[in-house]
């Protein structure tokens, strides 16, 4: 659903900007392939070091501090947040079936705890410039 997976919102951006700044090289908009299913497009992409990065909008991803539903029209945002958040894990399966490690980061993140998840998962090669 196009909603869901709006791209260049605030967060992924600036994370995004922020990454490149310390010399970090990445793909966007990316297409993962997987087996029996459309390709999977994380965020940011370390393709050479097989890390897909998913910047979660805490409304849509059910985020544990905002995630909470309107209090109205129950009955239609439940199973449709639900139904994202299945499908986030199931994206999660398939690519680390595939080799990948997903990171996963929430929206209201800062934006350097978000860079930290990122360079913990690129381990000791973030120190120095990654190229792709
Ligand atoms: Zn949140």
């Amino acid at each position: 659903m196009a909603a869901n997976r709006r791209r260049d919102t605030g967060p992924e951006l600036r994370l995004r900007s922020e990454l490149h700044r310390t010399g970090l090289r990445f793909r966007v908009d990316m297409p993962i392939e997987v087996p029996g299913r459309r390709p999977i497009r994380p965020d940011i992409v370390f393709s050479r070091l097989r890390i897909a990065v998913f910047v979660d909008g805490c409304f849509w991803h059910g985020c544990p501090e905002h995630g909470a539903p309107p209090k109205s029209n129950t009955s239609y945002w439940i199973p449709k947040i639900a139904a994202t958040r299945d499908r986030d894990r199931r994206a999660d399966r398939l690519l680390a079936e595939e080799g990948w490690r997903v990171v996963r980061i929430w929206e209201h993140e800062s934006l350097d705890d978000a860079v930290g998840l990122v360079r913990e998962a690129l381990g000791p090669t973030s120190l120095v410039a990654s190229r792709g």
